[in-house]
């Protein structure tokens, strides 16, 4: 069986995080981040190691150990029935984060749409990630070399997963706007899906 799933797109300080976390608060909907999934491991995790020594220097951590992560998690979600894949929809937010991601969960996804959330303004991507990394405590986001190695991460690594899905299943969202005008955008689009 695949899941039901709805990718959530964009560059680091987009609002990816704002707008999931929303929607996995509307009943029959399951917001997992990636990110968020990694931070909350234990310090003394193997993989909690690994997460630490690439995502200070803004990088990618390695593939396999990012789907095996996400697996567990999903399962125990699963497990624990916070997560109810024959009724929920999936929101993944910072996975695939790259073509041979998405290529690993072809076979479990059922991708039913991507929601791009695009801000042209740098600018105002890096203050919303300096202002983040004091309220939550995010290193990566506190040093400007590594949140500009993490924007180039993105247009290097992760913009191909556009590509991968294809245009008919990109939904572009102008994310410089408010957040309450963008989650409208989002629900416009997420109703229909
Ligand atoms: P942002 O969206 O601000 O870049 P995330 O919280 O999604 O931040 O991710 C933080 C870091 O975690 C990334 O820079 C990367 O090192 C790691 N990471 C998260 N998701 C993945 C993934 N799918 N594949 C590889 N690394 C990931």
């Amino acid at each position: 069986m695949k899941f039901r799933t709805i990718l959530l797109f964009g560059a680091p300080g987009s609002g990816k995080g704002t707008q999931g976390r929303i929607l996995g608060a509307v009943p029959d909907y399951f917001y997992f981040a990636c990110g968020d999934a990694f931070r909350n491991l234990r310090i003394d995790d193997p993989i909690g190691r690994i997460f630490i020594e690439y995502s200070s220097k803004g990088l990618l951590v390695p593939d396999e150990t990012t789907i095996s992560l996400w697996s567990r998690n999903i399962q125990a979600s699963t497990v624990q029935g916070v997560f109810n894949p024959t009724r929920d929809t999936l929101v993944l937010d910072g996975i695939p984060r790259n073509a041979k991601q998405a290529e690993m969960l072809k076979d479990v996804l059922d991708v039913k749409g991507l929601l791009h959330l695009a801000c042209l303004d740098e600018k105002k991507m890096i203050e919303r990630l300096q202002r983040r990394a004091l309220r939550e405590n995010r290193l990566d986001d506190a040093n400007l070399d590594v949140i500009k190695k993490r924007l180039d991460t993105y247009e290097k690594e992760t913009k191909p997963v556009l590509d991968y899905y294809g245009s008919k299943m990109v939904h572009h969202i102008d994310s410089s706007k408010a957040p309450i005008e963008v989650l409208r955008e989002i629900l416009n689009v997420v109703v229909r899906l």
